[in-house]
């Protein structure tokens, strides 16, 4: 839907950081849709260029350049290798805000959007309810009767997803040397991965910390970030920064890839609001992936090497590799239990095509990517596949069923939980 001539468009892109772009093209090779379609307008250059011609009014804000835009993962892969430290997630994100105050999107892909996933996904309680239809078609068998876009949707849903309210105090039992912690339970965590959240928090009881979770957390608002509603994740950072000011924890834990990098960005997020931009900025300060935690506490909480266990390999969410740039430690966590049976997956930091909900709004390149990531896990010949986010966990699960493969796939949080049980 065309919706916009080609004029000069309301100021959206910072210019500078666009400008720091010098097109060398040393990010096309990280970047997974350019992978796979070989154009150069799904790559990190071109779409930086696609983004300025919009901003000049060079290009209309129409079908193309949204085309490309939406195809884009978020997975900041492109930021990692920029020599030129082009801040390309802070461009896609003012970018995509534009598209959705700007340009009509076709019904469906609105329902989807601003329906299905942003009224859905970000509360656990209409999460429950949405899933429970899931559940009927999967008891009855009717999955065939589903259209393919409907199909490939539920298979992403897990048939052991388990609720688990957290206690508000999880105190350490060993002694809390370490510390309070609170910890982020996550929308979707909370509801699919409930027993991922309990191990959790005994892992970080066991390396010395009381933990809080507290029950009036909300979403952290990576979902409306990614999606180009800013003013949205606002209101969510501004009420997680207040809740968590009340506990009085020096540190905030979180087990999910994606919030974890939107919580250690909320002081970037709230940077123009003088009233929140400090308690932003100390509130990220805080935020830790469970893996940052874990690796230094490595010899103090009984992981037990095991060189006659099953082989595993571990996959890297974008969202931790590459905005978060944390790689070393849930390897180092890894190999601590998995010893001489770790092998490294090729392509272990290329996106499986989850991102987010990018698996339901972009199904076609979500699946492309799956296969390339099943594909590489098989060659490995592990039994275990490890990673740190539920998107990603959802994602390879479903792709391993399809293919038939006898591979299981864990949170890091479920793989430790099980070599440190006293
Ligand atoms: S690596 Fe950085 S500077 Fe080079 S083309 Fe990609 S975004 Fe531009
Ligand atoms: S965020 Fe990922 S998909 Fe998007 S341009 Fe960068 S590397 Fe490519």
């Amino acid at each position: 839907m065309e919706s916009t001539p080609a004029t000069a468009q309301p100021r959206f892109l910072d210019y500078d950081k666009s400008l720091a772009c010098i097109h060398c093209g040393l990010c096309l090779s990280s970047c997974p849709t350019y992978l796979e379609t070989g154009n150069e307008n799904d790559s990190p250059r071109g779409r930086i260029y696609l983004m300025r011609a919009v901003q000049d009014g060079r290009l209309a804000l129409g079908d193309t350049a949204v085309r490309h835009i939406d195809l884009c993962l978020g997975c900041r892969a492109c930021e990692a290798v920029c020599p030129s430290g082009v801040q390309y997630g802070d461009l896609l994100e003012h970018t995509r805000d534009h598209i959705e105050k700007h340009y009509q999107r076709s019904p469906f892909q609105t329902f989807l959007r601003r329906i299905a996933i942003e009224k859905v996904f970000p509360f656990p309680e209409r999460m429950q309810l949405a899933l429970l239809p899931a559940k009927i078609i999967r008891a009855l068998r009717l999955e065939k009767f589903l259209p393919r876009f409907a199909r490939e949707a539920l298979s992403l849903i897990p048939d052991d997803a388990v609720e688990e309210d957290l206690p508000v105090i999880s105190p350490a039992p060993g002694g809390t040397a370490n510390g309070r912690a609170g910890f982020i339970s996550g929308c979707v965590m909370s509801i699919l991965f409930g027993k991922t959240n309990a191990a959790s928090v005994r892992l970080l009881n066991r390396a010395g910390y009381e933990v809080v979770t507290p029950p009036d957390q909300g979403c952290c608002g990576a979902l409306y970030a990614h999606s180009g509603q800013l003013e949205l994740a606002r209101q969510c950072a501004r009420h997680n920064i207040e809740v968590f000011e009340r506990q009085n924890v020096s540190t905030i834990v979180i087990n999910a890839a994606g919030c974890g990098s939107t919580l250690k960005e909320y002081g970037h997020l709230l940077q123009d609001d003088p009233r929140w931009a400090e308690r932003a900025r100390q509130f990220s300060s805080k935020v830790k992936d469970l893996t940052e935690i874990l690796s230094l506490r490595i010899s103090g909480f009984g992981l037990r090497i095991s060189n006659s266990g099953p082989v595993v390999t571990y996959h890297d969410a974008c969202h931790l590799a590459h905005p978060q740039r944390i790689t070393k430690q849930p390897r180092e966590l890894v190999r601590a239990m998995a010893g001489g049976n770790y092998v490294e997956l090729p392509e272990s930091d290329v996106c499986c095509g989850s991102a987010g909900s990018y698996n339901l709004t972009e199904p076609e390149m979500a699946e492309r990517l799956q296969k390339r990531k099943i594909d590489n896990i098989l060659k490995t010949g592990a039994r275990i596949v490890v990673t740190t986010n539920p998107g990603c966990l959802l994602q390879i699960r479903a792709g391993l069923q399809k293919a038939g493969a006898q591979v299981e796939a864990l949170h890091i949080a479920d793989f430790l939980d099980r070599a440190t049980k006293p």
